[in-house]
């Protein structure tokens, strides 16, 4: 009998997991796993969805789900916690410079003690020319985690995460 992944080696496979929506980032990087805990054949881990309006949350679980066990686990639970709500806070500093890489003004720094999601009166840079002569077009991008803005200086849009 071979032994058993610690939860360090948990961590280090789901780190490779990319969110459905923004592959450039892993689940781990954005805040979305909180928690694993292993005991013996039994792996236990612990998820705060995004934006609840966000797709692909049953994605995220089926694959947290089937990391786990590829690891050897016979038993895997993912639960699902709401409380403390996720925060954009919770991305890593990395992943936020990949998301702006990518083209996605990532989230400034939520406002403290609110889960509710601000509407932005600062302007949003451009991810690509960096200019702040951005215009927000739809509050209500593609997702409901995404809003759409206009760069005028390099005419393009872009997206941008809502801060929550
Ligand atoms: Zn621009």
């Amino acid at each position: 009998m071979t032994a058993l992944p610690t939860a360090e080696q948990v961590w280090e496979a789901l780190a490779r997991i990319p969110d459905p929506e923004i592959p450039v980032v892993s689940v781990v990087e954005m805040g979305i796993v909180r928690d694993v805990q292993v005991e013996g054949p039994k792996a236990t881990i612990t998820m705060t969805p995004t934006f609840s309006g966000c797709p692909a949350l049953h994605l995220i679980r089926e694959q947290l789900e089937k990391t786990a066990r590829s690891l050897g686990f016979a038993d895997v639970e993912v639960k699902t916690v709401l409380s403390p709500p996720w925060s954009t806070d919770w991305i890593t500093p990395e992943a936020k410079e990949r998301l702006r890489q990518y083209g996605i003004a990532p989230p400034k720094p939520a406002h403290e003690g609110s889960g509710l999601i601000q509407i932005e009166t600062n302007p949003t840079p451009c991810p690509r020319c960096g200019s702040l002569d951005t215009r927000l077009t739809n509050a209500f991008g593609p997702t409901l985690c995404k809003a759409l803005y206009v760069c005028h200086s390099c005419k393009e849009p872009f997206e941008s995460f809502k801060s929550v």
